[in-house]
């Protein structure tokens, strides 16, 4: 997969794109990613990307133009990436939407700074415009940076043992069910018998029940309801 990445603060990235998981995937060719810095896309000789908004208020929005050049010039003219607004009115990220997003051949993030982006740039290039929370960021860096770590778990090879990612949170419906590793004694508090018994059947059918009492305790959202209110088993719509 490639990802582009437009930004004013291009060297944001440069540690994260380096690191750990994505560091790797990275040097192994499994994902691409290139981050373009929007002002080397303004024609002034100051650089600038934003001006005093349209009727008044505060705060600076940044203008048009360099956004429309840096997004068809780094779109290129072959098969166009699937282009994201990362804006706090966006459709909000979750687990169904990183896995749909890592199926796309080529993304484009487009992070936003100051107090907006002149609206025609949304109407005009962009695909679909993605929230990470109901808060407001103070740039689309962090934005991109989650979007990118997300869907790169789903791509093959990037995480090592693909069972991780099948058994994570959400994946069921549920939330994960608990880890220990050594030391088996912590401050007075073992390892759960089970865990040592070699016995996988018991192992699993634990997991289950401690992913279930795990999720009604700190999601229980994401679980159905039975008739009298009790949550059963995870909502159909959780499960894929
Ligand atoms: N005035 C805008 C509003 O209230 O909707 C907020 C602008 S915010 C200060 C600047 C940039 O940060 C946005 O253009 C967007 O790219 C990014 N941003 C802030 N919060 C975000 C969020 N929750 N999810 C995704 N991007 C966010």
């Amino acid at each position: 997969m490639r990802i582009d990445v437009i930004t004013i603060f291009p060297a944001v990235f440069r540690e994260f794109l380096g690191a750990s998981l994505i560091g790797r995937a990275v040097a192994a060719g499994l994902l691409e990613v290139h981050v373009h810095d929007l002002r080397e896309y303004t024609e002034d000789p100051h650089r600038s990307v934003d001006d005093e908004p349209y009727g008044g208020g505060g705060g600076m929005v940044m203008t048009a133009p360099p956004w429309l050049r840096a997004v068809r010039a780094v779109s290129g003219d072959g098969p166009q990436p699937h282009r994201i607004l990362l804006s706090p009115q966006g459709e909000r990220l979750d687990d169904a939407r990183v896995r749909s997003l890592a199926g796309e051949e080529r993304l484009m993030l487009l992070c936003g700074r100051y107090e907006a982006i002149d609206e025609r740039v949304r109407m005009l290039v962009v695909d679909s415009e993605m929230s990470i929370g109901d808060y407001v960021l103070s740039g689309g860096e962090v934005p991109a940076m989650t979007v990118i770590e997300a869907v790169s778990r789903h791509i093959p090879g990037v995480v090592g043992r693909p069972e991780s990612v099948e058994n994570e949170s959400f994946r069921s419906g549920l939330l994960d069910h608990p880890h220990y590793t050594r030391p088996r004694t912590v401050e007075g508090i073992e390892v759960p018998d089970v865990l040592r018994s070699g016995d996988h059947a018991r192992i699993d059918v634990w997991r289950r029940e401690q992913a279930l009492e795990a999720t009604r305790r700190k999601r229980p959202d994401l679980l159905a309801g039975d008739a009298r209110g009790r949550e059963v088993a995870p909502k159909a719509s959780n499960r894929r």
